[in-house]
């Protein structure tokens, strides 16, 4: 960590248009980092969709909180406000929002739950550096959110993340802890303007970004915008390609929303989605599937007794949902030959 890592949180605290953002070596380091500000633990429940990557359940556990899965939206697979309203009780202390594919969730409502409530929002933004809810880019509004910038995200520093506030105190925490807990200009200690005495205020961390990574974000943040049009543009022609297909369901575009498309997923209504992955890899087709809903891994089953039936949407929605190639070098072309493979196999 040194002068590159500064520059870059200099850089996308500027994109953002927050006032502090601390860079991490993964998105996974900022959310436990976040639940720690928060000062989230035992004997507290946080609530967060099971339709998300592992590692935003995974914090909650390390901290010794309990994770409550919400159900999601059928229309952008993100949390439904109103089963987070089902699932609140005395212990409920956070919220953690997960902008599934980088389209917000919806923040105006989600906070005023909170609110009534007196709960922290935590926004997992994994997917959606450079999105936006309501013409303002996610991060800014001031809850504690969290990007990744690993080697599959909009930017990329082959691992890493950050973590934007607007809050003083919560900078502070995770400033001290991402860095072993000891003095925020700690980093310095071995250059000339630094100092050799540091006092240790937490056991914290070994979190920090390098000036490696944030060489690489430097240029890649001055990319995110080209890369964002331009996965909106694929996706807008994946979009006008594949609607007339029967028995395929393409993304939802909320409006108000700015959709980064970190992913596009596609639902099949009537065709096998495993078959359809195998014969898409058998055309030379990359497909993943996001997400194995985290409610039916083995050990949240065992730990928590969660049991499948218990998310009917998630559940319906998993067992139909693809996601299919998108990237900024993509051709249109390529778009072209997606959509085709599909159309024939599906008619
Ligand atoms: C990728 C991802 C993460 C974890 O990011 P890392 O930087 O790999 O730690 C967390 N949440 C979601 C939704 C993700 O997709």
């Amino acid at each position: 960590m040194g002068p590159k890592t500064l520059r870059f949180e200099k850089d996308f605290a500027k994109y953002i248009g927050c006032k502090y953002a601390l860079s991490v070596n993964s998105c996974t380091a900022a959310l436990h980092l976040a639940l720690l500000a928060h000062n989230i633990g035992p004997g507290d429940e946080v609530i967060l969709p099971a339709f998300t990557f592992t590692a935003t359940a995974n914090v909650v556990v390390h901290v010794g909180a309990k994770p409550i899965f919400a159900d999601i939206r059928e229309d952008d697979f993100n949390i439904d406000p109103s089963d987070i309203q089902k699932k609140i009780t005395p212990k409920t202390k956070a919220i953690i929002v997960v902008h599934y594919g980088g389209q917000a969730a919806d923040l105006d409502l989600i906070e005023s739950i909170a609110k009534k409530h007196k709960l922290i929002v935590i926004e997992d933004a994994a997917h959606a550096a450079g999105g936006k809810y309501k013409n303002e880019l996610i991060g800014k509004r001031g809850n504690t959110t969290c990007f990744s910038f690993y080697a599959t995200k909009n930017l990329t520093t082959g691992e890493g993340g950050i973590i934007t506030t607007n809050n003083s105190k919560i900078a502070d925490f995770i400033t001290k802890n991402r860095l072993h807990g000891i003095s925020s200009d700690a980093w310095k200690r071995y250059s000339k303007t630094g100092s050799w005495r540091y006092s240790v205020e937490y056991s914290g961390w070994k979190y920090n970004m390098t000036d490696i990574q944030a060489a690489l974000g430097i240029h890649q943040l001055k990319k995110l915008n080209k890369f964002i049009r331009q996965r909106r543009k694929l996706a807008h022609l994946y979009t006008s390609g594949l609607r007339k297909i029967k028995g395929l369901l393409t993304p939802t575009e909320i409006p108000d929303r700015y959709h980064p498309y970190h992913l596009y997923p596609i639902l099949l209504e009537n065709f096998d989605r495993d078959v359809f992955i195998q014969k898409m890899a058998e055309k030379n087709i990359g497909t993943s599937v996001h997400f194995i809903p985290l409610h039916l891994q083995p050990f949240y089953m065992k730990n928590f007794g969660y049991k499948k039936g218990d998310l009917p949407v998630t559940e319906a929605v998993f067992s139909k949902i693809v996601s299919i190639p998108l990237y900024p070098a993509m051709k249109s072309k390529d778009i072209e030959y997606v959509a085709e493979t599909i159309k024939s196999m599906l008619s």
